[in-house]
């Protein structure tokens, strides 16, 4: 129990009675299972998921140094996103706060739920304007979110910003670190600790190298993963994505290389682009991509998409105008890209 987050909740949810399926009644030990209509015949996959995906959980949290009752796991980051905001947000009161330019889920999980966004734009530089965001939330401003290193800037946020977030701000502080093992700087997760209005979310999608089996995390202190429990699907991690989750925490070296080689490659992406005569700009990036801000952005997409390249023309989002995103690739890809790039500044 926790009184902040008691009050910060919508009342339908403090009043909820949640679903309660046979594998979360009856924890235990038993040899014959009867209790929940499955097929008895085993082929490896005729039972149904631990609900609370406990041999993850464990995996993770000797991994990142937390309890595993501090973690919640969700069909990709998206479900921890679109949970929080069904948890605090009553539609046509409450509202998020987001910091554009960002990533785009948030505002639209608020749409679907009919929540409003309140936006504060980053400053020039791409950090948060903290006392913007201060002064425009109150009490309906139930969650901030915060994403670091940010989509599609590239960049980190200061930790002094982000703990003055979390100390001013009044609901929770969402930070969205899916791009956090290809920083430098200091995540916000030993935060956990010290805040309870701290949620931060990390995947299995972009380091981890595993998009396709959709695992998101959420860290945080005990009440606020036992609200996500409580609302979530019951099943909502599947028997395939725990086996192959489990297999990849096994590994930790292989995708340690991974990132070390996509790091020297985005280092020599980022000499390269700011070397050519067409590009104006190229943002420092603690991602697994680049911002850069191009003369002619919709014309270099086109050359681009004609070569069977695709990026993400950013060029009409606010403060990225003339900006294109590139997601480093494998070595071969990135010479192959820097081809394609000469070619264009040869025309
Ligand atoms: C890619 C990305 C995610 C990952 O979402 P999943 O649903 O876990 O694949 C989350 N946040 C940001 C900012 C991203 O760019």
């Amino acid at each position: 129990m926790s009184e902040l987050i008691n009050t910060l909740l919508r009342p339908n949810i403090l009043r909820l009675s949640p679903y309660a399926s046979a594998r979360s009644e009856f924890k235990g030990e038993a040899r014959i299972f009867l209790d929940a209509n499955e097929n008895p015949f085993d082929n490896g996959l005729n039972r149904y998921p631990d609900p609370l995906q406990w041999a993850v959980k464990q995996k993770i949290a000797g991994r990142r140094g937390v309890a595993p009752q501090q973690i919640f796991l969700g069909n990709g980051s998206d479900e921890a996103i679109d949970l929080l905001v069904r948890l605090f947000c009553e539609p046509g009161r409450d509202h998020i706060v987001i910091l554009p330019p960002t990533y785009g889920m948030y505002e639209v999980c608020a749409d679907v739920s009919g929540v409003d966004v309140l936006s504060v734009p980053l400053r020039a530089d791409f950090q948060p304007d903290v006392d913007a965001v201060l002064r425009a939330a109150g009490e309906h401003s139930k969650l901030l979110f915060v994403c670091s290193p940010n989509n599609p800037t590239g960049n980190a946020f200061d930790t002094e910003k982000i703990e003055a977030l979390l100390r001013g701000f009044p609901g929770i502080v969402v930070a969205d670190e899916a791009y956090a093992d290809f920083s430098s700087k200091p995540g916000a997760l030993s935060l956990i600790e010290r805040y309870e209005n701290l949620a931060v979310l990390q995947t299995f999608s972009k380091a981890w190298g595993m998009a396709g089996i959709r695992l998101g995390m959420a860290f945080a202190q005990a009440p606020i993963i036992e609200w996500l429990n409580k609302v979530k699907p019951p099943y909502n991690i599947n028997q395939l994505t725990q086996q192959a989750a489990l297999q990849a925490l096994e590994t930790p070296e292989k995708w340690a290389e991974q990132v070390r080689i996509i790091l020297a490659e985005r280092e020599k992406l980022a000499h390269t682009l700011h070397d050519l005569p067409f590009v104006e700009r190229v943002f420092p990036s603690d991602a697994n991509f680049i911002l850069t801000k191009v003369n002619e952005p919709n014309d270099l997409y086109r050359h681009l998409v004609a070569a069977g390249i695709i990026v993400r023309n950013r060029s009409s989002v606010i403060l990225c105008e003339g900006c294109l995103r590139i997601t480093v690739g494998t070595p071969e890809e990135n010479r192959q890209l820097l081809e394609a790039l000469h070619q264009y500044a040869a025309t």
